[in-house]
């Protein structure tokens, strides 16, 4: 059995809820029980045993037998790539390994992977067993809350990762959640370095989760995501440098540049459309539709794209 995102198998024809956005990218989820215990996940220990919940998403189980039939259509329903999330598992990646050959035999579509990975001979492993990329998910920006959320060392995570970024280059990418201490400097501090070594980020919005350690926490302020926002989108197009961004007690103040050429470079909204591997759009995966859309899975229409712009401007 696979767990498949609830809008994943709604797009392969696997359920027949409705939906009104459709994944770029098919998501898998391996795995129940994880070894590991992030305060923000049901799937740890100590976690709810909420297990078919990761972010905001249903996870339903269906056979592989299903998911292989239904992945052939995937191509002609949009999608791009192919994510396999994972649990820490305890066999290592011996599981996992099964799984990408499983997939591999059914879909030429890029395979991204993410998943707690111990070596750069595991991620070579995995990559020579056909995953195209992997992220090694830092999620915690801050030392300290990263050691309180998830338990050991920001540093060493990101030891292996820019490791693993020089080994493999362009393979590797890692999620980074906004709102769970950290201050806008040590964020796009922590991402400037991740872009120089050529580590794709993938940004998320905390999301509190019933049952979860950090239930009762709440998201980031809408207007602090789209400084952040911005600042990737800056600094990924070369637009701006870290060294121009101005900070006040942690928060972004300035960018450095003039408010009409920050207009001209964030008018088209793109900076506020979901980062990540390409392909990956993650619809709603922070947010409920109707509510804060932190992550558009799509591009922006006039409206939505003068509106992330004012949350921004408002706040500079
Ligand atoms: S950025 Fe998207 S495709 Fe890449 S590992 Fe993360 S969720 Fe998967």
């Amino acid at each position: 059995m696979i767990r498949i995102s609830a809008g994943t198998a709604a797009c392969l024809g696997l359920a027949s809820n409705r939906m009104d956005a459709f994944p770029t990218t098919a998501y898998l989820l391996s795995g129940n029980q994880c070894l590991m215990k992030c305060s923000f996940c049901p799937q740890g220990v100590g976690g709810n045993g909420i297990f078919n919940r990761l972010g905001r998403v249903n996870w339903p189980e269906y056979s592989w037998d299903d998911f292989e039939k239904n992945l052939a259509s995937a191509k002609g329903k949009g999608i791009r790539r192919i994510c396999l999330q994972s649990v820490r598992h305890a066999d290592g990646t011996k599981t996992l390994l099964e799984h990408i050959g499983r997939i591999k035999t059914v879909t030429d579509l890029p395979l991204s992977l993410s998943a707690w990975i111990g070596s750069i001979n595991e991620a070579a492993a995995l990559i020579e067993a056909g995953v195209e990329r992997i992220s090694v998910s830092l999620d915690v920006v801050n030392p300290d809350d990263y050691r309180r959320i998830k338990g050991g060392s920001l540093q060493n995570r990101l030891d292996l990762l820019l490791e693993c970024a020089e080994e493999l280059a362009g393979r590797m990418s890692t999620h980074i959640i906004c709102g769970l201490g950290e201050t806008e400097a040590e964020a796009l501090t922590l991402i400037d370095r991740l872009l120089r070594a050529d580590v794709t980020t993938a940004l998320f919005a905390f999301v509190p989760l019933r049952g979860t350690l950090l239930e009762g926490s709440e998201s980031p302020a809408v207007d602090s995501y789209r400084r952040i926002q911005a600042g990737v989108f800056l600094l990924l197009n070369k637009a701006a440098e870290l060294a121009s961004f101005k900070f006040e007690n942690g928060r972004l103040i300035s960018f450095g540049l003039p408010k009409k050429d920050l207009v001209r470079l964030l008018s088209g909204g793109d900076a506020f459309q979901t980062t990540g591997c390409p392909g990956c759009n993650r619809p709603y995966y922070n947010e409920r539709p109707g509510g804060i859309i932190y992550n558009y899975h799509r591009p922006l229409n006039n409206k939505e794209s003068e509106a992330a712009l004012g949350e921004l401007f408002n706040s500079l």
